[in-house]
């Protein structure tokens, strides 16, 4: 029989998470202080402890490091639930040894699929589709077949959610793949907008679930300079520009400001502003132990504004934001000759890509945003200039240029 501690100092939450163990045949132990559940840890060996972060007797990141630190327990897994959202928390956490972390309040049934997971071995799905990997305009042709034409679009799932990265033309292509996917049933879904250039808003008014009733949509993104977000997506779809009104879109569509961290159960997306003009920002996706970020557009601020300290103070914030990332998709459309020209358009070059993944210390790096005047012979060289950069440099990640229809698991 699978075994399982609960440790958490708020009876109620214990009483609900061991009658839903139970109900499964799990066996289920709890301890309502962080020294306790320690203690029973070492006497019981369970499969896995759930446990709260801000406990009496010793705080949650104690307790992970005490069983991570015991050779005897190296078999148990640890799940945290607590009610901080902090992207830093989240990261700690993991860091120190934690294998999921769910945020309170959480559903019932993502708690018991999250522990299956853990008693199981194997970790949910977390993957991406890119559907449009173009920056500033969409560039259809034969000379750009391999990299795609598409402006910026990316499909995340993480279990059996649905996030979206941007909504680029690419995003029209995605919804035709859904309604094939999803059929009959109502496809629910999280659109995540780093900003409202054109090329990140564009194929929305072409996203064929958001015109079905019964689908839900929650589009995230921080409110217009000078009006709220619903109004410049509504702006767009005005019948000067477009023959259909976003009121026409039957979907349930909230448009939802960002403020702070956005916690849907065991996901957790943060935000930081980027320096491009107007407002911008990139996304983190922290879920089941592993973490995607997505920053596009972005021009590196020591370079825009050299003089200060150095490296610039911002740069290094962008980078911890990335830090330990699986993967970084980070935004690069020029080569150093061409940013000469382009300084203050707010996009990077191909080696601040590859500088921030560096100091990010993440896994895999994706080069997004592809300039429109760059054509696949010309993106083919990049590609090898970014291999021969890492070889020389001796930096420890992969690189790969992002390219429409690939499929990547993180
Ligand atoms: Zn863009
Ligand atoms: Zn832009």
């Amino acid at each position: 029989m699978k075994k399982v501690i609960l440790v958490d100092d708020n009876p109620a939450i214990l009483t609900i998470m061991s009658k839903r163990l139970q109900a499964e045949a799990v066996e289920t132990l709890t301890a309502d202080n962080g020294a306790d559940a320690l203690r029973m840890t070492r006497e019981n060996r369970p499969d896995v402890v759930v446990l709260d972060l801000m406990m009496p007797k010793m705080h949650g990141y104690t307790l992970i490091q005490e069983i991570r630190n015991d050779p005897d327990l190296s078999h148990v897994k640890i799940m945290v639930i607590s009610a901080k959202t902090y992207a830093a928390d989240v990261d700690r956490s993991l860091r120190l040894g934690a294998d999921r972390y769910l945020s309170k309040p959480f559903d019932l049934q993502v708690f018991w699929k999250t522990i299956a997971e853990l008693l199981g071995g194997t970790p949910p799905p977390f993957t991406l589709r890119f559907w449009g990997a173009r920056g500033s305009i969409a560039t259809p042709g034969p000379d750009t077949v391999k990299y795609g034409g598409n402006t910026a679009c990316t499909e995340v799932r993480c279990g059996d959610q649905l996030l979206i990265l941007d909504a680029g033309t690419g995003i029209r292509e995605l919804g035709l793949s859904l309604l094939r996917e999803f059929q009959q049933r109502p496809i629910k879904g999280h659109i995540f907008v780093g900003h409202t250039h054109w090329d990140h808003i564009q194929g929305f008014p072409f996203f064929a679930p958001a015109f079905i009733p019964g689908n839900e949509f929650t589009i995230y993104s921080l409110r217009g300079a000078e009006k709220p977000l619903e109004k410049v997506f509504r702006g767009q779809m005005d019948n000067d520009y477009f023959p259909v009104l976003l009121s026409e879109m039957k979907a349930s569509l909230e448009f939802r400001e960002l403020e702070s961290e956005v916690n849907l159960g065991e996901i957790q997306v943060s935000y930081i502003f980027l320096n491009h003009p107007g407002l911008a920002v990139g996304f983190r996706i922290s879920f089941a132990g592993r973490s995607l970020v997505y920053i596009s557009d972005h021009e590196n601020y020591g370079r825009l504004s050299p003089g200060g300290p150095s490296p610039n103070p911002l740069d290094l914030e962008i980078a911890r934001f990335a830090e330990n990332a699986e993967l970084l998709i980070s935004e690069a459309q020029y080569t150093e000759e061409e940013y000469a020209q382009k300084k203050g358009w707010g996009h990077s070059t191909f080696l601040d890509a590859l500088d921030l993944a560096n100091q990010a210390k993440v896994k895999r790096l994706a080069i997004f945003h592809h300039d429109p005047s760059h054509d696949d012979t010309f993106l083919d060289q990049i590609s090898e200039f970014c291999q021969k950069t890492i070889e020389e440099r001796r930096y420890t990640f992969s690189c790969f240029l992002a390219q429409e229809g690939t499929l990547i698991e993180l």
